[in-house]
């Protein structure tokens, strides 16, 4: 029997599905299910879900340390999704107080890519970092930020958002309805546009990064001219991520890490030649060690292991 402090309810809300998991200080993790996001007709509605689920499985809440939830446009500050795009649900929705009421149980929200970055100090290589930076690289690029120790949420909780620095004025459209965002070009999504343009495609309906990737592996110019563009502008990215927080290491985790040194090499290219020569050879920039498929559950759980840990 694990004591009541040694597991969490894990909650991943995505764009597609919201995901459910039991996941254990250790690190075991459990999937409790899957639903479609579209299901839930509000987002308070995953309450009521989870309970039932909790009931079929014959799960008694008591039994965990709290839920720690994970979601596009999480704002830990006030316990809310704001305004999220890739969401059904409109407006800010309060719904860390939501389920702590509902299940009388401690519950923290956080943006994925925050979540994620807990996650490494936890169950993967960041343990002993008091200063790093992990970035998402996938449908668009999330960071999260630790300086001196601590998540950076700045004075309203949405700090951090690098995938929304401006790279290239009067650039590709993003979609926060700005111009030249760095996700645009440093993503999944920002590489198939690239590759798109350099091989003069009018549409890329079956394109995605594993098809460039492919391209790349057997050898075609413009798949491998992609990867530089990319690792390039991103490199350059991380070189002045650096002036801002000098982190000690910078973690790459998502789908196009999958891509191995066609990305790498590029972008640790371009991050040597662009760093300040003050922080030279001092930040290193290495894959994250987080599992796949389980990143985000382990994410989530550690918002609560962190906040037991700092109360
Ligand atoms: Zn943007």
């Amino acid at each position: 029997m694990q004591s009541k402090n040694q597991k969490v309810i894990a909650v991943d809300i995505g764009g597609t599905s919201v995901k459910f998991a039991i996941v254990t200080q250790a690190g075991e993790v459990e999937i409790m299910g899957t639903e479609k996001t579209a299901n839930f007709k509000n987002a308070e509605d995953i309450g009521p879900y989870l309970k039932n689920k909790l009931q079929e499985l014959k799960i008694s809440i008591s039994e965990f340390a709290g839920i720690g939830i994970g979601a596009p446009n999480g704002n830990k500050l006030n316990g809310s999704i704001e305004f999220a795009p890739n969401l059904p649900w409109k407006g800010l929705i309060p719904l860390a107080s939501y389920f702590s009421n509902y299940f009388n149980l401690k519950t923290i929200l956080d943006n994925d890519a925050n979540a994620a970055a807990l996650g490494e100090k936890h169950y993967g290589k960041a343990g002993d970092k008091n200063d790093f930076i992990f970035i998402t690289l996938g449908t668009g690029l999330g960071s999260g930020i630790v300086i001196n120790g601590n998540m950076v949420y700045g004075h309203d909780g949405l700090a951090g958002e690098i995938g929304h620095l401006i790279l290239i004025p009067e650039g590709r459209m993003c979609g926060c309805g700005r111009k030249g965002c760095v996700e645009t070009y440093c993503s999944a999504t920002g590489l198939v546009k690239t590759y798109v343009e350099k091989k003069k495609l009018t549409q890329n309906l079956n394109i995605d990064s594993e098809y460039v990737f492919q391209k790349a592996v057997e050898g075609e110019k413009e798949a491998i001219e992609s990867f530089n563009f990319t690792g390039n502008l991103l490199g350059l990215t991380l070189a002045n991520c650096v002036a801002f927080s000098s982190p000690k290491t910078i973690f790459l985790f998502g789908g196009l890490t999958r891509s191995g040194d066609f990305l790498m090499k590029p972008t640790l290219k371009s991050f040597n030649e662009n760093v300040l020569k003050v922080y030279q050879n001092k930040t290193e920039i290495l894959l994250s060690t987080l599992p796949k498929n389980n990143a985000a559950f382990l994410g989530a759980a550690s918002l609560i292991w962190n906040d037991t840990i700092n109360s």
